[in-house]
């Protein structure tokens, strides 16, 4: 389905990232990875997209909180595969507290990664897109680009703001073939989201467990978390030529925790 296409997909050496990374593979398309981890679990999840899927995969360490690095990364794709295609603005990071005690370093880091490093990568992107009159530009945003939980001001704050990225860009592209969406996840098991257990269990006063049960699964309808591979054959889905009249839209996957 994606057999010829280059995807960048940010933050891929873990969770929705890395399984986005792979079904693109899956369907053809070579990849760059990008994200931090282990040198050597890396370098193995890189090769072994390539002997799986048969297709070619770099790794990029670029840093989502840097506009320089961003753009190089772009350009590294581009150089080497020619074209980049798809792309997927998937790093985040998250942090739990009462904005009266929320560190500003904290602010500061997640409106960078979650937020303007996909502006750095769109900017980067677009001019070869144009170019080639086609590209799709997959945001992962959260249900909290939709609605707000608290003590999550930033993360909140950051993923309304990739909505309105994505809506903008929508507008701006369509006439060149070219698609911007958003994929609003609810809770996904991913090591973002079981690192926060502990914290919210602490700002909520109550235990880890109560914090699965009673605040995660409470909002989500379905009381399962939704899976990687969930995310990632709606990605693929809205990179492939089906997807091609989807554009601007945030595509919910949450178990139906944002229809209430
Ligand atoms: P994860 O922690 O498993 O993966 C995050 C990835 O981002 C990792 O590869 C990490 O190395 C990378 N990363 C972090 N900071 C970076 C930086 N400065 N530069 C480059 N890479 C960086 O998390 P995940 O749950 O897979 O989250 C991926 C995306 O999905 C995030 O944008 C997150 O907000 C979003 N999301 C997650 C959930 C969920 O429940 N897990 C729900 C909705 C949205």
């Amino acid at each position: 389905m994606l057999k010829g296409k280059t995807a960048v997909v940010t933050g891929s050496t873990s969770g929705i990232g890395l399984a986005i990374a792979q079904a693109m593979a899956k369907e053809g398309a070579n990849v760059l990875i990008n994200g931090f981890g282990d040198a050597a679990a890396i370098e193995k999840e890189r090769k072994s997209i390539e002997t799986t899927f048969g297709v070619k995969a770099i790794y990029s360490p670029a840093d989502m909180s840097k506009g320089s690095e961003i753009a190089e990364m772009i350009k590294t794709a581009e150089k080497t595969f020619g074209s980049v295609d798809i792309l997927v603005n998937n790093a985040g990071i998250q942090h739990v507290a009462p904005i009266e005690e929320f560190p500003v370093e904290k602010w500061d880091a997640i409106i960078a990664i979650n937020l303007s490093s996909a502006f750095h990568a769109i900017r980067t992107a677009i001019p070869g897109m144009k170019q080639r009159k086609w590209g799709r530009i997959i945001n992962t945003a959260s249900a909290h680009a939709l609605v707000a939980s608290p003590f999550k001001a930033a993360y909140v704050a950051a993923k309304h703001g990739i909505a309105g990225l994505t809506k903008t860009a929508a507008l701006e592209l369509a006439t060149f073939g070219i698609t911007v969406n958003a994929i609003c996840p609810g809770y996904v098991w991913t090591p973002l989201v079981e690192k926060q257990i502990a914290d919210t269990a602490k700002a909520r006063g109550i235990t880890e467990d109560e914090v699965k049960k009673n605040v995660m699964l409470l909002a989500q309808p379905t009381k399962e978390f939704v899976t990687v591979e969930d995310v990632a054959a709606l990605a693929v889905f809205l990179a492939s030529d089906a997807g091609k009249s989807i554009n601007g839209s945030m595509q919910s996957i949450d178990g139906g925790w944002t229809a209430a």
